[in-house]
């Protein structure tokens, strides 16, 4: 009878024909069951790509990756290596954000409390509202005392008044993750060569060109985008509502004893203040800025001067109460975050006669709303491969 049934699939994945993802190429489930290959593929390995690859993985499918840049470089048109990277949601009261946010944080706090290996450890998170300045827009759903996500983090409360440094009115404190990037892009990596991902490097140049880059030799059945900022000019795609929001960071050895953030800084709302320690000595990263439009990667030595200013005033303790001369820098860096007007992408349709699933645009939270994202792009992938029904 089991026989019987697995060649009722093979004759079933044979209609329906062949996946590419841009940036992943997957196979169907059925690949390892009964030898068929129904192939996926996808132009990623940032985090959204390296997730997506994953998540696909697990579910059997047979995975291509091809990218233009892979963990271990660093480049201004690859924004993951550039993050803190912590989870500090700012979703705003709408769907599907907060559930992207609110489903990501179980398995990065399961990676840092139980996958050492993993470099994501659990922090302290500290909020705090400054005196006399406007809440930055989208700093409004983190810095709320009644913050939405005050069930989904453990140890949530409000700071007493004794708690609060110099210059602020009040604030939260919850526990949460900070990710080392320099490890975290290599650990999904690993975990998707050992279920049978394919990786490549490749510079697509038409979305519906990665069909033909899945490793079997054959069309992908699908492609999954996750181009990050360069959907804005992947043939195809050329998504004008994506721009870059430009992150300065400058990179410690100091150590801080929680991840620190305010709700504006006099300088203005592309400007913002936020100290992250990364796992397994990664350095402390501190921030920031969030210039939109700017594709500069110069570095601003008088972004950074300020950056490093409002930083030690925030945590004296940072520079052991010796003020910026007290920084001992590692390098400084520029990022630039995948922002789309509009919000994230995570759509299915068909281009050039290839099914193509979106998933990039996630701006400042790539990480902390990774597997949500992730888990509603397979659930389009299987839906496009009529293997299930995306319910999104
Ligand atoms: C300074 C800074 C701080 C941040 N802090 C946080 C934080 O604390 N928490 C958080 O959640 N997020 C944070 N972010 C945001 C987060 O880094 C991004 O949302 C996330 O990295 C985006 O990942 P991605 O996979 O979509 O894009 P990317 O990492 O840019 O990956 C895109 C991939 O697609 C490939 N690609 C693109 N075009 C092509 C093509 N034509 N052909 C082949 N390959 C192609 C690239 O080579 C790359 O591999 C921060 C960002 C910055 C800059």
């Amino acid at each position: 009878m089991a026989r019987i049934a697995i060649d009722l699939h093979c004759t079933f994945e044979m209609a329906t024909g062949k996946v590419v993802v841009i940036g992943i190429f997957i196979t169907s489930r059925w690949y390892f069951e009964c030898g068929f290959a129904n192939e996926d593929s996808s132009n990623s390995a940032g985090v959204a790509g390296l997730t997506t690859a994953l998540l696909l993985a697990k579910k059997q499918h047979n995975v291509t990756v091809v990218a233009k840049h892979m963990p271990g470089d660093y480049d201004i048109e690859y924004t993951s290596p550039w993050a803190g990277a912590n989870y500090f949601p700012f979703s705003f009261p709408n769907e599907p954000p907060r559930r992207w946010e609110r489903n990501t944080f179980p398995e990065l706090w399961r990676l840092a409390t139980k996958v050492p290996e993993a470099g994501i450890h659990v922090q302290d998170g500290i909020v705090y509202v400054a005196e006399g300045l406007p809440v930055t827009g989208f700093m409004k759903e983190l810095v709320a005392e009644d913050a939405w996500f005050k069930n989904v983090v453990p140890g949530f409360r409000v700071l007493g008044k004794a708690e609060l440094p110099r210059g602020m009115k009040s604030g939260t404190t919850f526990k949460s993750v900070c990710i080392n990037t320099a490890i975290y892009l290599p650990y999904l990596l690993g975990q998707c060569l050992m279920r049978g991902v394919v990786f490549k490097r490749g510079d697509v140049k038409h979305v519906a060109d990665a069909a033909d880059a899945h490793a079997s030799g054959k069309k992908a059945d699908l492609v999954v985008n996750c181009s990050g900022l360069m959907a804005c000019k992947l043939g195809g795609v050329e998504d004008d509502k994506v721009v870059p929001a430009r992150g300065q960071v400058v990179v410690v050895r100091n150590e801080a004893p929680g991840m620190y953030t305010t709700s504006a800084v006099a300088e203005g709302d592309d400007e913002m203040t936020y100290i992250m320690m990364r796992a397994a000595g990664g350095g402390t990263v501190l921030g920031g800025s969030y210039q939109k439009g700017n594709w500069s990667s110069e570095i601003d030595h008088d972004l950074a001067n300020r950056i490093m200013k409002r930083c030690v005033e925030v945590c004296p303790e940072l520079a052991g109460g010796k003020g910026v001369e007290g920084l001992d820098i590692i390098r400084h860096g520029v990022g630039l975050r995948p922002w789309r007007e509009g919000g994230a992408r995570i759509e299915s349709e068909v281009i050039n006669g290839v099914k193509v699933v979106h998933n990039y645009g996630a701006a400042g939270w790539g990480y902390q709303a990774s597997y949500g994202m992730s888990e509603d792009t397979v659930a389009l992938v299987e839906d496009s491969l009529g293997q299930g029904r995306a319910k999104l």
